[in-house]
């Protein structure tokens, strides 16, 4: 499969983030011990330096670990392990936060706050950042329960302004990074996300939401919630289409039959152009009504002539298969219940719906399966 926009973004973020952020942990904690060691920094209990340096290794190990399992077969990043890699990364984040606020004795180190949630913006995953805000800032107010001083300034006359000063600032940056990862979400993922399922030239959806679709709706019917028929159609004769009037002209009929197929479809129903000139209805609709939906958009392709630039007058038939869901049918038996049904009706005439098979026999039309695009 094609590797789309978004894809391509996601597992490059994907890939930095995940050693980005234990990165800067194990920088952190290198600096720290060092200026310990050479005697610049003031004494820390060992034992608890130590600790923190084998937690950021245990980080370190954890982003590599993300990064070896957290690519599909297709190698596009897998959207559990994304999970999963976004929210570990926000749990080391806050930890991280708060093993610095106890080890480190300068309190104007609130200053690289922002530090601290800013690199989780490349995801644009609002809910994340917005957590690890609320994580962060949690923290920060509790540590001052147990004897950290972050954020706070020296005690003088100055101290409630400056303490306001310095907490508008915080403010705004959450602000910020907030406002940006949801604006970059809302405008800019979501339009890739669109470009990525749908297919430029049909506007129906591609084959990369296909299997997300059935698999839903699969679950929905197996709890005995809603019943579902595939309906697999095929342009008939497409190739003489092409070779007659041109591949242009070809284009034009597949964008007209894709709008014919679209609009006698309801608003839950899903239509994806999964081959060539192969599309797949996902009908949210039981066996009768699928039959009816067939019917018309057969009819309406047959009767309908398609224009081309007033050169050419062209009609056009489709054949489709129709498999209703059964009870315990897998989503690939169904596909090829449809496939076969489609297959038959390409032998016996074309231009027709067929929703059911002859009994076994040698014109069961299962054998030789036809070439899937
Ligand atoms: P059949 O009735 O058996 O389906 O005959 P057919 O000629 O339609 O055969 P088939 O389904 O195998 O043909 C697929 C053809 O569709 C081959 C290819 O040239 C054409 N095709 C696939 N995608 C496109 C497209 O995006 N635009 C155009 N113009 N043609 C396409
Ligand atoms: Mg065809
Ligand atoms: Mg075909």
């Amino acid at each position: 499969m094609e590797l789309s926009a978004l894809d391509a973004y996601l597992n490059r973020v994907y890939k930095i983030i995940v050693l980005l952020i234990p990165a800067y942990c194990v920088c952190a904690a290198a600096s720290i011990t060092l200026m310990q060691a050479s005697g610049w920094y003031p004494p820390i209990d060992s034992t608890l330096l130590t600790l923190f340096d084998a937690s950021t290794l245990v980080y370190l190990a954890i982003g590599i670990y993300f990064i070896r399992t957290g690519f599909g077969a297709d190698g596009i990043v897998r959207p559990d392990k994304l999970r999963a890699a976004k929210i570990m990364m926000a749990v080391i984040i806050v930890i991280q936060w708060n093993a610095i606020s106890y080890l480190w004795p300068f309190t104007d180190f609130w200053a690289y706050f922002l530090l601290f949630t800013i690199v989780e913006a490349f995801f644009f995953d609002p809910k994340l950042v917005a957590w690890t805000s609320v994580g962060i800032v949690v923290s920060l107010v509790v540590s001052w329960f147990f004897g950290s001083e972050m954020l706070l300034p020296v005690r003088d006359e100055l101290f409630a302004m400056n303490l306001l000063f310095r907490v508008v600032g915080l403010a705004l940056m959450l602000l910020s990074v907030n406002a940006i990862t949801y604006l970059g979400g809302k405008f800019l993922v979501d339009e890739l996300e669109k470009h990525a399922n749908y297919d430029p030239l049909t506007h129906l959806l591609n084959r990369r939401s296909m299997d997300s679709q059935l698999q839903a709706a699969h679950a929905l019917a197996s709890a005995g919630k809603a019943d579902f028929c595939l309906l697999m159609l095929d342009i008939d004769n497409f190739k003489q289409v092409n070779d007659t009037f041109g591949h242009d002209c070809g284009d034009e009929v597949l964008k007209q039959i894709a709008g014919i197929i679209s609009t006698s479809v309801k608003k839950d129903d899903r239509v994806f152009r999964w081959g060539g000139e192969e599309i797949l209805v996902l009908l949210k609709a039981d066996e009768d009504r699928a039959a009816d939906v067939a019917e018309r958009i057969r009819h309406e392709v047959a009767t309908e002539k398609v224009h081309y630039r007033d050169e050419a007058e062209v009609s056009i038939s489709v054949t489709i298969g129709l498999a209703p869901w059964r009870d315990g049918m897998s989503i690939q038996a169904l596909m090829d219940d449809a496939d076969a049904k489609l297959y038959y009706g390409k032998r016996h005439g074309k231009n027709q719906v067929v929703s059911a098979l002859p009994p076994t026999g040698k014109d069961n039309p299962s054998f030789p399966r036809r070439q899937r695009p």
